[in-house]
């Protein structure tokens, strides 16, 4: 039998102090990478909240969308086209589709105004469409803009829109390559598109629709009771 192999020295300790010195040395160099990947771990919630929390908030404006009534009458995207100057190409056959929109014409560069009150949905390039905005409306309506030259340089999705707010300009990226530059012009519901020419307004007044609006009888609210007025 072999005995247990043992060293013929002790081995060699420090003296108690250096030992300490050596003890908190190794602690410290230990505890670096420990409280760096904290620090990171700590920024990087912070920013993911802040990205959460700002989709969080997006869902919610959304939502509230949703609650209202779609907007009747939306604004003509081109401040200075008129709803007469565009020709009807609702569902005209294009190729093996059909055209789900209207296109309104107008120099490259034109500026593309948002029709509606909304948020910003998408910003992308899509084969068809080339570059493209969406906007979300009340009734969760999208409002699809096509065919833009460029995008307005400061939106981004999740933007509050107004009717003033530039969204791009005209130009014939996508399927429009070749053609007259135009805005190609979509509105879809949870049904499917729907054609937005009914829904265009003006932003300029002509002097007949002054004339027209002067013409409507004053508006009465009616108060009046339905048990009488069956009698009536
Ligand atoms: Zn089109």
């Amino acid at each position: 039998m072999t005995p247990v192999n043992q060293t013929s020295r002790a081995p060699q300790r420090l003296p108690v102090s250096s030992h300490r010195r050596f003890v908190f040395k190794k602690s410290l160099v230990a505890l670096v990478p420990i409280v760096l990947a904290g620090l990171v771990l700590s920024i990087a919630s912070v920013l993911l909240a802040g990205r959460v929390a700002e989709k969080f908030v997006l869902y919610v404006r959304m939502a509230q969308l949703y609650t209202r009534e779609p907007d009747r009458q939306i604004s003509m995207p081109l401040a200075h086209v008129s709803r007469k100057q565009i020709a009807n190409t609702w569902h005209a056959p294009r190729g093996n589709r059909r055209h789900e929109g209207q296109d309104i014409f107008a120099p490259r560069g034109t500026p593309v105004l948002s029709a509606t009150e909304g948020y910003i949905l998408r910003i992308g390039e899509n084969n068809l469409g080339g570059q493209t905005v969406s906007v979300i409306g009340a009734g969760g309506r999208t409002y699809y803009y096509a065919h833009l030259d460029s995008y307005a340089p400061h939106i981004a999705v999740g933007n509050h829109v107004t009717r003033e707010t530039v969204l791009g300009y005209v130009g014939t990226t996508g399927n429009a390559a070749g053609t007259p530059p135009h805005l190609h012009f979509g509105v879809y519901t949870s049904g499917g598109a729907m054609n937005p020419l009914p829904l265009l307004a003006d932003r300029f007044h002509s002097e007949k629709k002054k004339n027209d609006n002067n013409a409507k009888p004053p508006s009465k609210k009616k108060k009046r009771n339905p048990a009488r007025a069956s009698l009536a």
